[in-house]
This record gives structure tokens, sequence and C-alpha cells, in this order.
């Protein structure tokens, strides 16, 4: 049983800044929506906002169909009434009360038995790979140790919606990756509506059914995964998703091919004149050892090799591109390489502002 969550022209301002700007967007029931933008942009106050731990000044929010939040009637229920689950950054457990406590305590408030009680904290344990820590007090473990504690109690909690304000970002690179794995399969076992918080761009790709990207308290981009990293609808999107990032370059769009200099890229048939912002991802450009005609020759200028792929920049006049190989690159510095550009995955923007006009 799963849960739409409808938010309708949301605004929260501090003072002048307007932290969530006229947000309007629909988490379809079971789905896992990722809020994602850089730090500043709004993104805890949208989820305090659905949360009830913080009262917007204008719009709606829905839970299933219950309204939870109305600026123009007047409604706003108190967090406990709103069915939600939360984990956030700071992941307040109570310090006096041991492991098996903290997470016992919302379930002794909806008087579930003893027993069913042990056993949803035991097997929530295990969800965090923390058996054996129940005895514990929380100033006992360390911080990572004490984000998935409260992972733990979401868990066992079980609620219709669960919202996470960054609940990885204190554990380490590998635990993180195991916890992503974790979280992704509990959410596909539980199919519970969530809505997550997150800075890191990898995270949202990897976890998500669908992205919100923010940017100044203004949504700018809702779709899946693919949809947000293929077809980015503006040049801030498409630069702040993609690593190494998406290669901008400017140029003049006509007959189907973007002139950049005296360099002319094929653009599968896109329909662009004038002025334009060409992007393409390092992965969707391949190097060639030899010239071929018609592509770019440039310069290696470095060479990352990161195992199982290679980061290789190259200059051409006055461009720096980047270009992503699987496994171990040929290129060595210094080269001389030719560029070849994948026409059917070029997007063009406007110079002006910055919105997709032709993919
Ligand atoms: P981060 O990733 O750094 O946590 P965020 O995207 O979650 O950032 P918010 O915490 O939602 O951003 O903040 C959005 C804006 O609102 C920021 O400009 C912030 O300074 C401001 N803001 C947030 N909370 C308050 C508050 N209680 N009082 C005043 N301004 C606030």
């Amino acid at each position: 049983m799963s849960t739409t969550i409808t938010i309708k022209n949301l605004t929260k301002r501090f003072g002048d800044v307007a932290a969530v700007n006229n947000v309007s967007l629909t988490v379809e029931p079971g789905s896992f929506l990722t809020l994602l933008g850089p730090s500043g942009c709004g993104k805890t106050t949208l989820l305090r906002c659905i949360a009830g731990l913080e009262d917007p000044n204008e719009g709606e929010i829905y839970v299933g169909d219950k309204l939870v939040y109305s600026s123009a009637r007047g409604i706003s229920l108190p967090p406990g009434q709103r069915d939600l689950g939360l984990v956030f950054q700071n992941y307040a457990l109570w310090p006096h009360m041991k492991v098996d406590k903290n997470i016992t305590f919302a379930l002794e408030i909806q008087k579930l038995p003893k027993d069913e009680m042990r056993k949803r904290m035991l097997e929530a344990l295990a969800e965090v790979q923390m058996e054996g820590f129940e005895d514990r007090y929380p100033r006992e473990m360390s911080g990572g140790q004490q984000q998935r504690i409260a992972l733990a109690r979401m868990l066992a909690y079980r609620p219709k919606v669960f919202l996470m304000d960054e609940p990885l970002s204190n554990l380490d690179a590998r635990l993180r990756m195991d916890m992503r794995a974790e979280l992704k399969h509990l959410h596909h076992i539980s199919g519970a509506t969530t809505i997550y918080v997150t800075h890191d761009q990898v995270e949202a790709l990897t976890m998500s059914s669908a992205i919100a990207v923010m940017k100044e308290g203004v949504l700018q981009q809702l779709g899946t995964p693919d949809t947000v990293y293929r077809y980015p609808s503006n040049l801030f999107v498409a630069d702040f998703i993609g690593n190494p990032k998406v290669n901008l370059l400017e140029g003049v769009a006509r007959d189907n091919v973007v002139e950049i200099g005296s360099f002319a890229i094929p653009t599968a048939g896109t329909k662009a004149a004038g002025p334009v912002i060409l992007a393409i991802r390092p992965e969707d450009i391949s190097i060639s050892m030899v010239p071929i005609s018609g592509a770019l020759e440039c310069n290696v200028y470095s060479v990352l090799p990161a195992g199982a792929d290679t980061t290789v920049v190259v200059k051409s006049q006055k461009l720096e591109i980047t270009i992503k190989e699987p496994g171990t690159s040929k290129v060595a510095m210094d080269d001389k390489v030719w560029l070849r550009f994948d026409p059917n995955m070029i997007n063009l923007y406007t110079k002006e502002t910055g919105s997709l006009i032709a993919s």
C-alpha cells in the first residue's frame, strides 16, 4: 500500500529568501523521488515542509487524499498526523536510550506486541548491518553507526512514506555503496513512496525512479534519471549532473551542423539556427589515434586512468574537451588525437536562457 504525495505551488520564504519558490510536483505511489541540487537550493526546506517541520507561506500539500497543508484553507497538520517516517542528516537519536529502545520507542506508542517489536528491531538492525549493537548508547557509537541506527529505526516503523535527508552522508565511501544497494532493495520490497534529499548526483542517478533538480528554490526539471541525464532541460541541469562534467561548446547552428570556429560538428537533423551551446557527454566522444576526415584534431593535455575507465582531457585552440573511455586508454600525454562526436547524443541550448532547444 503506497501513497501519492502532491505538492501544489508551494512557497517557503525566510525573510527575503524564497527557499522554496512556487514548486509543484507529484510523487507517484511507490516511487523513489530524489530532490537534488547544490547546497542552499531548498531541498531540505521542501522536505521539512512535507514533513510538517516547517510552515510554508503558500500552496498545498497532500499525502494521499489527505490535505496536510493548505495556506488558503488554514490547514497545517502536525508531523505526527501525516503518517510519515523521517531520517534526517543529524539522525537525532535519543541520547539516554540504548539502541533497542531508540528503535522500539515509536513502536511502543503504536502499541505493538512485545515480540513483534523485538522481531522488527532485530530485522532492522540486520538490514543496516548493525547486529549486536542493541545494548549500546548513541555516544558509544561512531557518527556513521548512529546514522545506520536512525535508518533502522525508520525501517522498523514501516511508514507509508519515507522521507530521508542525506541519510548516508556520514558513511565512508564503501559503506555508502553497500547502504545504497540495501536501501534500494528495501524500497523495492516495501514499495513505500520515498522522498530522498541529496546533493550527490551519482546517488540520485543510482537510487531514484524520479529526480527533481532544484536551483535557488525553483524546480528545474522532474524526470527519470535517464531523461534528466540524457535530456537535461537547461544548462544548469546538464552541468550539475554527470561526472566527469558534460562538455559545453559555444557555436553557431546551421544546416544540421554546429560550427565551432572553423570546425563543423554534425548534429543529426536538429532544426536549430543561430548561436547555441552544444552539450555532449564525455562518453559520447570517441578518440582516434590516426587522422579521420571530419574529426577534430586535438592535443592530449591529461590522461586520468581510474581502473574501469579513463578520463582524457584534450585541447584544440581555445577548446578544452573531456572524453571518457572504457577501460585503459591507449592515449598518452601530448599525443595528437582526432575526436568524433556522436551526432545522436548532442543537445543544443539557447545562449540567452540556457533552455534545451534540440536533442
Ligand atoms: P544543503 O544541501 O546545504 O543542506 P539545501 O538545498 O537543503 O542545502 P536549505 O537548507 O533548504 O537548502 O536552504 C535553502 C535556503 O534557505 C538557503 O538559502 C538557506 O540559507 C535558507 N534557510 C534555510 N533554513 C533557514 C532558516 N531556518 N532561517 C533562515 N534561512 C534559512
